[in-house]
């Protein structure tokens, strides 16, 4: 299959080019579109089949939900059938934004979609040219990250082509997305609000609006008995092919101690990559290092996190250090996708032996 690539610019949302997607969508195809967290890979969540395409493209397992998107507020109903007071609330102070909900579905949205469960993923994107599409289809669109199952997901149109190119019919190019990672899930269907997956709406953010919100025990550990309640995020996921460790710690112990681990890889022959940050980087001996940004500003460290993942693969380093971010603010978000990146493996200091130790 030829995948059609259109350079969609922000103001031009009435492009000829988005009513030729939207033709798509309603035949019950697929296109990868530019939201403001990262590529959506979008169908019709009404059809199971243009559902099942989605798993297809990316390798996807068939039990990992997608979510919805939606292009006004009102259309929650079409795809929730029940909607608490705290998602009418939450709807109104972050729609359009990088909020899902997770909800009681609809009786016309497909198991397909929802990879089985009785309930539903909800969100509506802010940005133009997604919001178009959804409205220009007439289509509820079903949307998991525009990524080959696994990878990093996409903050520009050519990490989709990438992954995506020949699998798929159409990719909108909207340029770097805005936020760099997925959207904040929020479930509603239990007794207390929780964090699925945390994201740029932080768990104060949340609160501010409808009170109290826990954060689902699967998200910050790697025990494989405590089951995130989110599909997804059970899977190594948003992983380079390297071998990625996350390394903890007072800074220039970090910056020493990775120094010392390339130092010890190249005596291997192993080619290393680190990911450091604007304070840190020209004190790097490895073989490619690069900066996510100052920590000064973590939004613009969430904007390259995927990119720099995907660049270390294409440098074709055979393992990865990576300095840690504190989990404050979208930090946590963070801070969450690099460990999963690591597959949860940390090294950090030991305080009673002096040395380090690894911990998962
Ligand atoms: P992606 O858009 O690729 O980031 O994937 C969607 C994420 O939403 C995955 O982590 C899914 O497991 C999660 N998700 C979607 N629907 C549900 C649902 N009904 N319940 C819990 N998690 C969901
Ligand atoms: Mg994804």
């Amino acid at each position: 299959m030829e995948t059609k690539i259109y350079q969609i610019k922000k103001d031009a949302a009435d492009h000829a080019a988005i009513e030729e997607a939207a033709k798509v969508i309603r035949n019950g195809g697929l296109v990868a579109f530019p939201t403001e967290t990262v590529y959506g890979l979008g169908a019709d969540a009404q059809n199971p089949q243009a559902a099942e395409k989605i798993y297809a493209a990316k390798g996807r397992p068939s039990d990992n939900p997608l979510i919805v998107h939606i292009a006004q507020k009102e259309d929650l109903s079409k795809a929730a059938g029940e909607i608490p007071k705290a998602a009418a609330l939450l709807a109104e102070a972050f729609w359009p934004g990088p909020l899902t909900m997770i909800l009681r579905k609809q009786t016309s949205i497909p198991k397909e979609t929802t990879g089985g469960l009785d309930t539903v993923a909800v969100r509506m994107p802010d940005h133009p040219t997604a919001l178009a599409l959804i409205r220009r289809s007439g289509c509820l669109i079903a949307a998991p990250s525009a990524n080959a199952s696994g990878r990093p997901s996409p903050t520009l149109a050519r990490h989709v082509a990438e992954d995506l190119n020949g699998k798929i019919p159409m990719i909108l190019d909207g340029g770097e997305v805005g936020i760099g990672i997925e959207s904040t899930i929020v479930d509603l269907t239990e007794k207390e609000p929780v964090i699925l997956r945390p994201g740029y709406i932080t768990g104060s953010m949340l609160e501010a609006v409808i009170g109290p919100v826990k954060l689902d025990a699967g998200i910050l550990c790697a025990d494989a008995s405590v089951r995130p309640k989110a599909p997804g995020m059970k899977y190594r996921h948003y992983a380079p092919r390297a071998e990625m460790i996350v390394v903890e710690g007072r800074m220039e112990q970090v910056v020493e101690k990775i120094n010392a681990l390339a130092d010890a890889m190249r005596a291997q022959n192993r080619k290393t990559g680190i990911i450091g940050t604007d304070e840190t980087i020209s004190s790097y001996r490895g073989d490619v290092a690069f900066s996510l940004g100052s920590r000064a500003d973590a939004e613009e460290i969430a904007r390259r996190l995927y990119r720099i993942l995907r660049e270390l693969d294409e440098s074709g380093v055979d393992i990865i250090y990576s300095e840690s971010i504190a989990a404050q603010g979208i930090g946590q978000a963070v801070r969450n996708r690099l460990l999963k990146a690591a597959g949860y493996q940390t090294l950090a200091p030991d305080e009673n032996s002096g040395g380090w130790k690894i911990v998962s």
